[in-house]
């Protein structure tokens, strides 16, 4: 396909700008059935592969799942190397691919010397533009091992999934709030407009209530409607003798830990984020960010999103959740968690984009969830714009003059992405 080279053999691809993961994993699947992307985003199938491992973006596949997952902390560590233009005409390669003549050019991300990908990842295009991409391919897993299970409270859920995910019961895990379930079946559980018109946010008992109809059972003792959580775990298996062995592992996991399993089979709501994930733990794209969008009229904000240890998603969670009702809206609690080390936390907030006053609050919530965030050590890991400045704000000079100096040199006349907040 063009745009697309696959060495299924040594594991790699070299994709273009331009090409979406949804062709990526089309092309794959019909001409290379035995490899699959290493991560996916849960975004949309329209997002380019590419740059979305420029930007370091967030995900999980079976690339994460390797005993090596914790050090994969966002998707650049899969790129194996990177061809760009600066803005001088220089082409420029990194890691092994610098060298014209090497034998390991899209299979050892190191090189010689030192390898740069780095300098231009989380760049937005500020430092030159990238022509090609060499990505690491994984083998297509047998069959992948999924498990859904529910807590009352965000902190007996930080512990479960480091403790599940350190142990390597089950090498991937996702921990949200109950309301991001509904909030992607708009379809079947769209927004209560008729409860307050979405001038104030749903009422206590109300949310209890919806709650408790949603995952019937699953939160026996929640005292109040913002507690439940669920977390949906997962391991990619290779074969059926490693699939028994993780199958007996995770039933005794369940015994001593007493987990309470969630059954898809039976709640047909929370069944699609199992699903959805299951399949990107196979390699296939999400599809789950598009479906929040049509849940309060089409609009949706992530007050904000980082990295930060699991012992923060609480911190955070119960910090961000009161600013959000405040200015009258839901906010969903999403996270990534890969073998115990930092973790992706990010915050969903749908709104009607078609109403002033809602735009209006919304701005208001997220100027102070963005705060709180960084007040709470959350890293963005995608910073742009004016979260470049907000982050630079928090660095020690030394970084932020070296990245200035770089800028400078590679780009002296700022003509690159000057809204990456990099210039100047
Ligand atoms: C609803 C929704 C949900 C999403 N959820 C997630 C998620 O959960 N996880 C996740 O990782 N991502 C998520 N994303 C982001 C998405 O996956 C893409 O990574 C992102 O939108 C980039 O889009 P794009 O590929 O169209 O790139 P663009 O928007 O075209 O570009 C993004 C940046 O890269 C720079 N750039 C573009 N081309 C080049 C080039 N050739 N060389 C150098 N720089 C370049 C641009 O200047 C820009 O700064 C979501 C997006 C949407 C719309």
């Amino acid at each position: 396909m063009k745009g697309i080279t696959v060495n299924d053999d040594e594991l790699y691809m070299i994709v273009e700008p331009g090409v979406t993961y949804g062709e990526a994993a089309r092309y794959l699947a019909s001409k290379h059935p035995d490899v699959v992307l290493p991560s996916v985003p849960p975004s949309v199938p329209t997002a380019t592969v590419a740059v979305n491992y420029l930007e370091g973006g967030d995900g999980c596949g079976p690339g994460y799942a390797s005993r090596f997952g914790s050090a994969f902390q966002t998707n650049e560590a899969f790129i194996m190397g990177m061809e760009l233009v600066l803005p001088n005409g220089d082409i420029v390669r990194t890691g092994s691919w610098s060298r014209n003549d090497s034998a390991s050019k899209f299979t050892f991300r190191k090189g010689h010397t030192i390898p740069l990908h780095e300098l231009f990842v989380g760049a937005h295009g500020a430092f030159g533009v990238l022509t090609k991409m060499a990505i690491m391919l994984c083998p297509k897993p047998y069959d992948v091992i999924g498990r859904m299970y529910a807590v009352n409270k965000v902190e007996e859920g930080a512990e479960l999934i480091h403790k599940i995910t350190r142990k390597g019961v089950m090498s991937m895990g996702s921990l949200c709030s109950w309301i991001f379930a509904p909030m992607q079946r708009a379809d079947l559980a769209p927004y209560p407009w008729e409860v307050t018109g979405g001038k104030t946010c749903l009422p206590d008992d109300y949310m209890k209530k919806w709650r408790d109809e949603i995952f019937p059972g699953c939160f026996p003792g929640a005292k109040s409607g913002l507690e439940g959580f669920y977390i949906i775990t997962y391991q990619p298996v290779f074969d059926e003798f490693e699939k028994e062995a993780v199958e007996k592992t995770v039933e005794k996991a369940e015994k001593d830990w007493n987990l309470r399993r969630i059954d898809t089979d039976k709640m047909f709501i929370p069944a699609i984020e199992y699903f959805l994930k299951e399949g990107m733990a196979r390699g296939f794209p999400g599809n789950t960010r598009a479906r929040y969008l049509g849940w309060r009229g089409g609009g949706n904000m992530w007050p904000m999103l980082g990295q930060c240890g699991y012992k923060d998603y609480p911190k955070i969670h119960n910090a961000v959740v009161p600013i959000a009702r405040k200015f009258g809206f839901e906010v969903a609690m999403h996270t990534f968690y890969h073998y115990g080390r930092t973790g992706h936390c990010r915050f969903i907030m749908p709104f009607n984009r078609m109403d002033p006053d809602e735009c209006m609050r919304v701005a208001g919530a997220t100027l102070e969830i963005i705060n709180t965030c960084y007040e709470l050590g959350l890293t963005n890991n995608r910073a742009f714009a004016i979260f470049t400045d907000l982050e630079w704000q928090r660095s020690v000079p030394g970084y932020v003059n070296l990245i200035k100096s770089i800028k400078r040199i590679v780009d002296p006349n700022g003509i690159l992405n000057p809204a990456s907040g990099i210039n100047g």
